[in-house]
């Protein structure tokens, strides 16, 4: 039987020949030639500020609660549905976590229950593009200046994908908060192993950003012939990747067109093949009128985790590995002790209930047509146990 995964990292063929030519130049650690043309890339094609390449989105986040210079005592208003990284580059610094719940319509930050979790000790607000689909983010820029505060997208799974303000202006997903992290791990649309970037849209940050990169040193200013000799200027790690992660997602910057079409062609083949299952309880994503669809993840909500863990089983056993996803986090085994005890009811169902279907460049059409049926029928059964 063949087997379909979850997941199947896409090369374009340019990947090894560019890696290649990065080992020619003799220049393999970072900020070369290659990590230019990524940042030049990003700037040009999405209105980005600043780009900094990191090794992983963990350490772009990592890198904003710097930059923020978040203290023990501020408070972060974070979702709850979302991935570890997201919270933990902020306890790093020793700030509190105030979860978010989820929307009703879509695993997103609730905006409209944000106002009554500031406080005067609330630093920021992190937003979480969940499956690349934007969060209000007038409403939450909104509130940000209200009440002085920072936004930090976390936009992992956001490349090539918008957002249209209220004034028909239309804005990439990390170009809207002061500050935003992407993600270039090997399950995101564009990869390149482990990689992630940092953009900076607020030009105060521009500069400590370029040096908490380069280990709390000048040294970025130091070759580009700005200052004459480099040193110890403030707190920073190692954030930047190697020549050879950049020449690797630099050929991936390359098809991203293709590869968006492509992707996008399968989730609509999910979303219209599914549309039947609707009436045996499932819901399929809805996308805001403000948001565009990346096609990051095709996922469903079950009416329960019965009739889920029915369809998980069902297509496993025909060869397809179908997956939940995030766990609550403010009923995590680290967090559940600290949260404030709030319910998050939404959230909690999402971890439930929430399937993510297989998407790779090379999904076949032929597979998901068969996906469809065994859905269908596991639905059933699963609503009849129910
Ligand atoms: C993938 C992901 C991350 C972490 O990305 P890494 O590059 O693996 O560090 C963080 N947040 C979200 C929402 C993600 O999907």
């Amino acid at each position: 039987m063949e087997k379909i995964p979850f997941n199947k990292p896409y090369l374009t063929g340019k990947e090894t020949q560019y890696i290649q030519d990065a080992v020619n130049c003799g220049k393999i650690s970072g900020n070369g030639k290659y990590t230019q043309m990524c940042h030049r890339f990003f700037e040009e094609h999405y209105g980005f500020g600043k780009c900094l390449l990191t090794t992983s989105c963990t350490d772009a986040l990592e890198m904003a609660a710097l930059l923020l210079d978040i203290q023990p005592g501020d408070e972060v208003i974070l979702p709850s549905y979302t991935f570890v990284s997201t919270a933990n580059a902020f306890i790093l610094r020793g700030a509190k976590l105030v979860f978010a719940d989820s929307r009703p319509d879509h695993p997103g930050i609730e905006e409209s229950q944000l106002k009554a979790l500031i406080n005067s000790r609330t630093k920021a607000i992190i937003v979480v593009h969940y499956a690349g689909v934007a969060c209000d983010m007038e409403k939450v820029m909104a509130l940000a200046n209200e009440f002085g505060l920072y936004v930090v997208e976390d936009a992992a799974q956001a490349i090539d994908s918008f957002y249209t303000f209220s004034s028909g202006k239309k804005a990439a997903l990390g170009s809207i908060g002061h500050l935003a992290a992407f993600s270039f791990h090997e399950t995101k649309n564009i990869i390149s192993g482990e990689g992630g970037m940092l953009v900076v849209n607020d030009p105060r940050f521009v500069q400590r950003a370029e040096i908490i990169w380069e280990k709390g040193t000048n040294r970025a200013a130091f070759f580009r012939g700005e200052v004459d000799k480099y040193g110890w200027i403030d707190v920073g790690s190692s954030f930047l990747p190697s020549e050879i992660v950049a020449a690797f997602l630099f050929a991936q910057l390359e098809h991203l067109t293709c590869i968006q079409e492509k992707r996008k062609k399968i989730w609509i083949q999910y979303f219209e093949g599914l549309r039947s299952v609707e009436g045996e309880g499932i819901r399929l994503p809805s996308i805001p009128h403000y948001a565009t669809n990346n096609a990051h993840m095709f996922y469903m909500v079950a009416q329960s985790g019965l009739q889920r863990q029915k369809i998980i089983e069902a297509l496993g056993a025909k060869g397809f590995h179908a997956v939940f996803h995030y766990l609550s986090l403010h009923r995590s085994p680290y967090y559940a002790p600290k949260h404030d005890g709030r319910n998050l009811p939404n959230t909690d169902f999402y971890t439930d209930c929430l399937i993510r279907l297989p998407l790779f460049y090379e999904l076949d059409a032929i597979s998901i047509d068969r996906m469809i049926p065994i859905i269908r029928a596991s639905a059933q059964m699963g609503l009849a146990a129910f």
